[in-house]
């Protein structure tokens, strides 16, 4: 379930010591063999394998090991060549840590799949999103997305900007005792302590505001906190990197209105989706630090504008910004992209030569021969460990984050199959050599601080 929260994104669990407290930030303490019978130091002494007894030589160890943390200096208990020893630990020690911490996914598509057949959240699904496997994973805050297609760009955008809103109120009010809509970073934090789920709200394309700045505080009112510009289009505000027209070589003139009035307002600025030229004019405009809710990094999928460039990285980190790191194989893996685009050129020019509609049944077995011919392997969970890697090698630590894009994209990593899966990702990082305060930044610590940035700048126009 969810512990309570306290104000540094931890989830406060009760009958912690100080010490405990003091050291945890470098996990490297807490999950060797060497601690755990020291019963003051231990994060969660519960473990299959610890044993009970006695040991002089982990006692030894253990005061070895404080002689050298008061001293002040770093003591890498973990190396490679003790990786099979401290597998389990590091899997426990990766375990709690997503019990502990909050864990904010900033874009999560499961109100799009409301609309194909409503279910309750509560439920098991076999979609990637629902409150078991949410629970599971130890996620607190989900960005639900309210995606309008571009096909409503030409009209009834606000109106299903509008359905979605209330299927989400729906799942909310059907279950207070689960879920809550947070309005603000504090909100967050009183219902991860209170033990419910923050369900927050992110509009993934901004054509609901229709060009009509009143419907920005409309939305805002009904508890939209960002909003991605466009999406898959060029719409009245911007352009779209999936988009080949260009239509306003960045902001249109009314997008160049409406980032100041977001920034008046407190509502995060989402550049997922833009086009460069979008995204640069965003930064160059906005007072407030901007966010691509669920992106990858470029360098990785060479021409996939969809990604950001290392340079757009920089600029957006330099003003305080972050990248959440989408999840999707088609994100984070070029060879799951490079066959993806052969399946679709070969099919697509079998079903030409023979004349073929896809829902032709003979289209159908072809493709489904097809498919067992040339399987199509899933990106793994290390792509995205490379994609965040990338990000905190360019810029930092302050600057990435967790935006899974889940329910929103067909194929998802192995390992990271739906929400139950952060703990794989918090122990990928561990073995990587991220401490824990950098896991918590990860998790959801850089997203909240930008979200708080963005209030301030609200609170204090003069300020940003
Ligand atoms: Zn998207």
């Amino acid at each position: 379930m969810h512990p309570r929260a306290d104000i540094f994104g931890n989830k406060v669990y009760t009958g912690k010591c100080i010490l405990a407290n003091r050291f945890r930030n470098d996990f490297r303490f807490f999950h060797t063999e060497n601690f755990r019978n020291v019963e003051p130091l231990t994060l969660n002494p519960v473990h299959p394998h610890s044993d009970s007894g006695d040991n002089p030589v982990k006692k030894n160890l253990y005061v070895f090991a404080m002689i050298t943390i008061l001293a002040g200096t770093t003591l890498t208990m973990y190396g490679k060549d003790d990786q099979s020893m401290n597998d389990a630990d590091l899997r426990t020690q990766a375990e709690q840590l997503a019990e502990e911490l909050i864990i904010l996914d900033s874009h999560i598509d499961a109100p799009y799949q409301l609309t194909k057949e409503y279910v309750d959240w509560t439920q098991p699904s076999d979609r990637h999103f629902d409150y078991p496997k949410a629970v599971k994973g130890g996620l607190d805050a989900p960005f639900m997305s309210i995606y309008i297609s571009p096909k409503y760009q030409d009209g009834g955008a606000k109106m299903q900007a509008d359905e979605l809103i209330g299927m989400v109120q729906k799942q909310v009010n059907a279950h207070p005792d689960k879920f809550a809509i947070p309005l603000s970073p504090s909100d967050v934090r009183k219902h991860v302590t209170a033990g419910k789920m923050s369900v927050a709200m992110g509009m993934e394309n901004g054509a609901p505001i229709e060009g009509d700045l009143a419907n920005l505080q409309y939305f805002f009112d009904w508890g939209i906190r960002y909003i991605t510009l466009t999406h898959a289009k060029d719409n009245h505000i911007c352009d779209s990197s999936y988009d080949t027209t260009y239509t306003w070589d960045g902001l249109s003139p009314f997008g160049k209105k409406l980032i100041p009035a977001m920034n008046n307002i407190g509502m995060m600025i989402d550049i997922s989706h833009v086009t460069d030229s979008t995204a640069f004019q965003v930064l160059e405009l906005s007072k407030a630090p901007v966010v691509a809710t669920h992106s990858g990094c470029r360098k990785f999928t060479p021409g996939f504008h969809r990604n950001m460039s290392d340079t757009l990285i920089k600029a957006l980190a330099k003003r305080d910004g972050i990248v959440q790191i989408n999840f999707g194989s088609y994100f984070v893996s070029d060879s799951y992209r490079q066959h993806r685009g052969d399946r679709s050129e070969n099919i697509r020019a079998y079903l030409d030569e023979h004349g073929l509609e896809r829902s032709d049944p003979e289209a159908k077995s072809y493709i489904e021969e097809y498919d067992q011919e040339h399987p199509l392997a899933d990106a793994d969970i290390s792509d995205v460990v490379q994609h965040i890697d990338h990000v905190v090698q360019l810029v930092g630590i302050d600057h990435v984050g967790l935006g899974s894009d889940y329910d929103g994209v067909g194929s998802v990593p192995t390992g990271l199959e739906d929400v139950s899966k952060y703990p794989n990702l918090i122990y990928e990082l561990l073995k990587e050599g991220y401490s824990e305060s950098d896991i918590r930044k990860i998790c959801s610590g850089n997203f909240l601080r930008v979200w708080e940035e963005v209030e301030h700048v609200a609170n204090d126009p003069e300020s940003g």
